[in-house]
């Protein structure tokens, strides 16, 4: 556990999708093995442990290893068997030489969001941590003696802030529009499930407030989820799997109520540094808390960023964040066939609604209430613990486990 909130833009990783611990994070995990290895390896044997042996294949990190560590020849080891792992998301590298000396090895956790734990603490140099404080509580209290917002918060801690998140913010807006504007009639995978974005959008143009306000926040979640689930560009927001709910609110919010670019990069701080938050102090990781810790996170910082664009105060917007979350606790994370579709898709689709909800009942309220942010953020952490493996990104129970049982059910017997 952190002992401050690190930079926001943690959050916040440009990568290709599907899935932030089970792609972005085993990606960065095979170019640091890469990196330290004595010599060039004759081969290398990769073993996936806990979720990433249950839903490696669906989320495409045996292609994503092998990619990277290509040209090299790369065996892909499946342990299912395997428990008492330190984290659910355990990767063994082996590099092999063909002098015979002695192979390295590393052991390495994808803890969610893209991020990488060894035994020996975090890796690949994650932004600093630059706040001096852990809890939202204390942000709040830190900004009313200096009659600051979250945003400029942000911005006092954080180097290069504006221009960092300018691109985050383009990024976010492309992978909106691509998904909008998608030919492809599938997505990839045996599911068959098709991309509904674009119908979605066309619809929602034919149809007059409220109903249009609804139906273009779902398309454009829906733009980004499909898009994730196809590998193209994403940000996590802040993982891969609840990377449309963030960035369909916002786009709503810029493109159809013409907000300024510069509120949205405001309200994109303030989503970051609830993130930031909810990293430093639980998780984001589907693995480890369940889909609570993805999707439920993502409602919560777009509720904040949400609240905030509607002028709600420091305590309205931090409430809209609680409840963001706390709606979501007990979520389990069930993907069908391993694949970061269903539920998923739909999922950031209702999140986002859900956040725009959030965000417009906190500014109908005095901001005053009885459980926090804080609380809920560790509530979510002790109930991902709580929670069976078969909902933490096995796909051995809930929808995963009833599409299993469909599959196999035998054909009927014709008299
Ligand atoms: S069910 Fe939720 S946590 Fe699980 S893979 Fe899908 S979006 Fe991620």
């Amino acid at each position: 556990m952190s002992i401050s909130i690190g930079s926001i833009l943690d959050a916040f990783k440009t990568g290709a999708g599907p899935s932030s611990s089970h792609s972005i994070g085993p990606q960065r995990a095979a170019r640091f093995f890469l990196a330290r290895s004595k010599q060039q390896p004759a081969r290398f044997r990769v073993t996936l442990y806990g979720s990433l042996a249950e839903t490696g294949r669906g989320h495409l990190t045996d292609q994503t290893i092998a990619q990277a560590l290509a040209p090299t020849d790369c065996e892909i080891a499946w342990d299912t068997q395997t428990d008492n792992l330190k984290h659910p998301c355990t990767m063994k590298f082996e590099a092999f030489y063909s002098d015979g000396s002695a192979p390295t090895v590393w052991t390495v956790y994808s803890v969610g969001g893209g991020n990488l734990e060894d035994d020996a603490g975090p890796i690949g140099n994650p932004e600093p941590a630059t706040y001096p404080f852990l809890h939202i509580g204390e942000a709040i209290r830190w900004c009313e003696e200096n009659r600051l917002s979250f945003w400029q918060l942000a911005e006092r801690h954080e180097s290069q802030l504006w221009p960092r998140l300018g691109a985050v913010w383009d990024t976010m807006r492309d992978s909106v529009a691509r998904g909008l504007k998608s030919k492809q009639v599938f997505l990839p995978g045996t599911l068959g499930l098709p991309r509904r974005a674009p119908l979605t959008w066309q619809r929602a143009q034919q149809l007059q407030s409220p109903q249009r306000d609804l139906a273009s926040l779902s398309a454009f979640a829906l733009a980004v989820a499909e898009e994730n689930a196809n590998g193209g560009a994403i940000v996590t927001a802040p993982t891969c799997g609840s990377a449309g709910v963030l960035p369909g609110l916002l786009y709503y919010y810029e493109t159809v109520k013409e907000v300024p670019r510069q509120k949205i990069l405001q309200a994109l701080a303030t989503a970051g540094l609830f993130g930031a938050a909810i990293k430093a102090n639980a998780t984001v990781s589907g693995a480890e808390g369940g889909c609570q810790a993805e999707i439920g996170s993502a409602s919560s910082m777009a509720a904040a960023a949400g609240s905030q664009i509607l002028g709600g105060s420091l305590r309205q917007i931090e409430y809209a964040a609680e409840i963001g979350m706390e709606h979501h606790l007990g979520l389990t994370c069930d993907p069908v066939e391993g694949y970061v579709q269903i539920p998923c898709i739909e999922r950031n689709m209702m999140a986002c609604l859900r956040a725009f909800e959030c965000a417009a009942f906190s500014v109908l309220t005095d901001g005053q209430h009885l459980v926090s942010f804080d609380d809920v953020i560790d509530v979510m952490y002790t109930t991902g613990h709580d929670l069976q493996s078969a909902y933490r990104e096995t796909a051995r129970g809930g929808l995963a486990l009833l599409w299993r049982k469909r599959m196999t059910r035998p054909p009927p017997v014709s008299s």
